[in-house]
Formats: C-alpha cells, sequence, structure tokens
C-alpha cells in the first residue's frame, strides 16, 4: 500500500512540476523553510513541494492533478496570518503560493472597480488605486508583505472597518479554482445581482477550505481630499467609546480609525522598535489613535477635531492630545500602532486572542479578563489593544517580565494556553461576543470552534464543506 501511495504521489509531483516548469515550484528544503513556517513561529510545516503558479490556468492543473491523486492542497498567500490557516500538515501536501499572480488586471473608474490578482500585495493595490486618484480602503499592520487572496480568504478587519466594512464588504467578483480543479469565474463588477445565492461570500473568510482564490473585482472609493490623525492620552477604554460617540458626530460621520493602545504597548515599542519616540509629553494609562477623513479642501476638518477634542477635554473625557502636523509625523504615529505586535516578540512567549464584543461592553471584556488572566499567571503582561470602534479586540498577553531569554519559563507560559484560552474566550461569549474577530480559526481556534459555534451552524458549514470538497482535499484539518 505504501509503495502505491508513494509512487502516485511521485507521479502527481512530476506531473504538476511540468506544468509548472523550473521556476514554477521548488522541492529545495532551503528554499522550502520560508512557507513552511507560520508568521508567529507556532507550528513547523511539512509540504512535498511549494508551487507558485503563475497563472488561474496553472492553478487549476494543480488543483486537479491533487485532486486526482488525492493529495491535500494548501493555498497561501503572504503568509502573514496570525493562526496557521497556511501550514501545510502533511508530508504529501502541495501547497500553493499565489505571489507571481501579482497582476492588476483592469481598473475601471467610472465602474469603481479594480480588477487584480490573488498574489498582489495589499500594499500595491493601495498605490494602482491612489496612482488612479482613488481609494481602496482595506488597511492593516502587513500590508505590505500580505497578499490580497489572504485577505479575501480571511476577510480580515484592519483599521478602516468602522468607515468602510471588512473585507467582505469590498468585493464585487471573485475567481476560484475549486477543490475539483474546475475555475468559477464569478468575476463580475456588479453592484446590484439579486439572482440567487451570493456564491462568492462562501469563499471570503474560509480560510482556503473551500478553494482556491485566484482574483477579485474590489470596490474603490473616492479619495478623501483631507485627513486628520490625532494621538489622544485618555484615562480608561470607557472614556474612548464617549470619545468616539462625541467624534462621530463631530465629524459628520467622517471618523476612519479609532485604535486603542494601552500604555504597556507603547512601552514595547518605545524599548524595541529604533526610531519609536514617546508621543505625548506625559504618561498615559491609555491612548486612542484617531483618524478623521474627510472632502473638505480648506482646513476645516481640522479645525473641527481641535475643537472637538477642546470640548472633550473640558469635559473630562481626554487628558492630552496632538494632532499630527505633516504626513511624516501621520506616518510616525501609525508606526507606533503598527509596530506592536513586533515588538512584542522580544519580550518572550505571548497568548494571543482576537475576539470581539458589542462595542458598548469593550471595557466590561477588558476590565474582566484582564482581572481573570492576572489571578491566573501572576506577573503576566496585558496587552489590550486594537479596533476599539469595532468592538474587535486584540487580548494579547506576554508572559512575566525577565524570563524572555529563558526558555523554561516561555515553556510554562506556553502551556498555560489551553486554560488561558477557556478563561478569555468564556467571558468573551458571556458578553455575546466573537472568538476571532478578524485573524479566523485555521489551526489555532479549530478545537475551540464547536464550544462557541451552535450547532446548526456548525453543520450547516460541515455541509457546505462536504458539497465542495467531498474528498477534503483543499486545506485539510483547517477551520472544520
Ligand atoms: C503585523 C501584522 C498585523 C496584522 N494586522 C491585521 C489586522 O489589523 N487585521 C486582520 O484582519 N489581520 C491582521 N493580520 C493578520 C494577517 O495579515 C491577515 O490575516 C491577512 O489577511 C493574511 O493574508 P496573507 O496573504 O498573509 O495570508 P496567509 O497567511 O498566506 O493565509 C491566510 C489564510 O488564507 C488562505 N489563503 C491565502 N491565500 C489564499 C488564496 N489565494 N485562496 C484561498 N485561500 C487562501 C490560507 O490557506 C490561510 O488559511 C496582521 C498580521 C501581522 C503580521
Amino acid at each position: 500500500m505504501a509503495t502505491i501511495a508513494a509512487t502516485r504521489l511521485a507521479e502527481a509531483l512530476a506531473r504538476i512540476k511540468a506544468v509548472l516548469g523550473p521556476k514554477g515550484w521548488t522541492a529545495e528544503p532551503a528554499e522550502m523553510a520560508p512557507y513552511l513556517a507560520d508568521e508567529r513561529r507556532l507550528w513547523q510545516g511539512r509540504a512535498a513541494l511549494v508551487c507558485l503558479p503563475a497563472s488561474t490556468k496553472e492553478v487549476a492543473a494543480i488543483v486537479q492533478i491533487g485532486a486526482e491523486a488525492r493529495l491535500p492542497i494548501v493555498p497561501q498567500g503572504g503568509n502573514t496570518g496570525m493562526c496557521g490557516g497556511a501550514v501545510p500538515q502533511s508530508p504529501d501536501t502541495v501547497l500553493v503560493n499565489l505571489r507571481r499572480m501579482n497582476r492588476i488586471r483592469a481598473l475601471d473608474r467610472l465602474n469603481d472597480a479594480i480588477t487584480v490578482e490573488a498574489g498582489c500585495v495589499l500594499a500595491d493595490i493601495q498605490n494602482a488605486a491612489e496612482d488612479a486618484d482613488r481609494l481602496f480602503p482595506l488597511s492593516l499592520g502587513a500590508e505590505g508583505s500580505c497578499q490580497i487572496g489572504g485577505n479575501l480568504s480571511t476577510n480580515a478587519g484592519g483599521v478602516n472597518v468602522l468607515r468602510y466594512g471588512m473585507t467582505r464588504e469590498l468585493v464585487l467578483g471573485l475567481e476560484v479554482v475549486l477543490p475539483d480543479g474546475r475555475v468559477w469565474d464569478g468575476l463580475g463588477a456588479l453592484r446590484k445581482d439579486n439572482t440567487g445565492y451570493d456564491l462568492k461570500h462562501l469563499f471570503l473568510g474560509a480560510e482556503g477550505t473551500l478553494g482556491v482564490i485566484t482574483a477579485a473585482v474590489l470596490k474603490l472609493f473616492a479619495r478623501p481630499r483631507t485627513v486628520e490623525t490625532a494621538l489622544i492620552g485618555i484615562r480608561d477604554p470607557a472614556a474612548a467609546l464617549e470619545l468616539l460617540a462625541r467624534a462621530r458626530a463631530d465629524s459628520g460621520d467622517t471618523v476612519v480609525a479609532f485604535e486603542l493602545v494601552p500604555r504597556a504597548c507603547f512601552d514595547f515599542v518605545l524599548r524595541h522598535i529604533p526610531g519609536a519616540v514617546d508621543p505625548l509629553a506625559a504618561r498615559h494609562d491609555w491612548y486612542v489613535l484617531m483618524e478623521w477623513a474627510g472632502g473638505d479642501l480648506g482646513g476645516a476638518l481640522r479645525e473641527r477635531m481641535e475643537a472637538s477634542l477642546g470640548e472633550a477635554a473640558e469635559a473630562g473625557l481626554l487628558r492630552d492630545a496632538t494632532i499630527a502636523a505633516s504626513d511624516e509625523q501621520r506616518n510616525a504615529l501609525w508606526r507606533l500602532r503598527d509596530s506592536i505586535t513586533e515588538s512584542q516578540k522580544p519580550e518572550g512567549a505571548s497568548i494571543k486572542h482576537d475576539v470581539a464584543v458589542p462595542v458598548s461592553r469593550v471595557p466590561e471584556f477588558i476590565s474582566r479578563a484582564t482581572a481573570a488572566v492576572e489571578r491566573e499567571v501572576p506577573g503576566v503582561r496585558v496587552l489590550a489593544f486594537g479596533h476599539v470602534g469595532d468592538g474587535n479586540i486584540h487580548f494579547n498577553l506576554s508572559q512575566p517580565a525577565g524570563g524572555a531569554q529563558d526558555q523554561a519559563a516561555r515553556t510554562a507560559f506556553t502551556a498555560r494556553t489551553h486554560d488561558i484560552n477557556a478563561i478569555v474566550h468564556t467571558i468573551t461569549a458571556e458578553l455575546g461576543g466573537s472568538i476571532s474577530a478578524e485573524h479566523g480559526i485555521g489551526l489555532l481556534k479549530r478545537a475551540e470552534l464547536p464550544h462557541y459555534k451552535s450547532a446548526i451552524g456548525l453543520d450547516l458549514m460541515r455541509t457546505l464543506k462536504r458539497a465542495f470538497d467531498p474528498h477534503g482535499i483543499m486545506n485539510p484539518g483547517k477551520v472544520l
């Protein structure tokens, strides 16, 4: 039996290699290594072949050959995912990385739409939109390396969800290679189409378990003429919500980003990120990074922001604030926020949660979850930050200070992951929340999903998976 399986694998791999040509694959361990390790170094993947297809036709051929030989197929984008969704888990896996499929196929200014291949890096799409005086609003810390195929497959969130919605809301059409190798051409650019089930939504957020996305038509928006960015020192998360409600009203609903950051995050960033500078004269327990974007050309938005912050200060809602005076200052403020994840690495082992609760319950979530984990692991360092305007908090924990270089201390901390997750996710569920706001399930939360999703919901998901992928070859072991 083993010989038949080995022969079948060797034959399938030989056929795939022939389709792709020498530039389109690697089986060299050193070349494969970056594709097999995940962003957080939590898993070490295994695969028979890393494929780098250059066209939809090549992806379809790989999948068809893989399906005939019943080989696991794992789609991969920029490999920046946080939950192991792109990690291949068995040695016969064919990993399909889309990075060579990075063409912008078309940009239709009058339809405000851009057609892109799945391997386009997110920042390149943002730049292409800007070159056409348009905005593609999806924006996240990994935008210089994540690919749109990965963003679509994780239904990524990011910092502009408040105004423009999740990735799902930015999509007009998709092209997908199905698990049997057929190509579904759903690349429509329509804003209205009520002709039955909206199939594209099944692939968005599916984490590569239903097919390989090869291209998409995305919505573009008018570029805001004025952007004002403020960093604000506040008392606590409850003040942040009051401030958000006020800012929305005062700005004429032009708040595009509203990020909550505790002081502990800035301490990490200042310690580890070269060039980072403390943003305000005094230390504050909590901060908000807020951005307004609007259409006025005459400086009125800034005046309105100054007035709004002044009134908020009088009402006791903020302690200090700075409004960026240049693009350089604005970028520096965003760098502080975007460096949080990176700055956590040298602080030792971490346990991370990406939860959502109703916006109004964020303060309760943070105070309850913080107290609970501090009881469980004395000295744990809590970094509860993120997209508070969406009710989405990255509840990240770093091991107690001083043990970053001590392997035993790291291991002891990560050994608590299961218990800590149960504590944090139980509180999340009690507040009517979700255990995955934007990063997805992948490998990380697969075992937990059944505890937090309804039985009927899970049954429907399994039914869909069987219908699309009866042999279970597409990203097996992920999500379900
Ligand atoms: C510094 C940093 C900041 C981040 N900030 C955010 C944030 O604010 N919001 C947020 O949502 N995420 C964030 N992330 C997580 C990550 O960047 C996103 O999940 C991103 O969407 C993943 O894209 P990727 O191309 O790296 O996908 P990968 O990691 O390569 O893959 C992710 C999943 O998508 C599947 N997949 C990838 N490409 C395809 C395809 N073409 N077809 C089908 N399936 C595919 C994979 O199998 C896997 O399950 C952050 C990550 C980092 C490192």
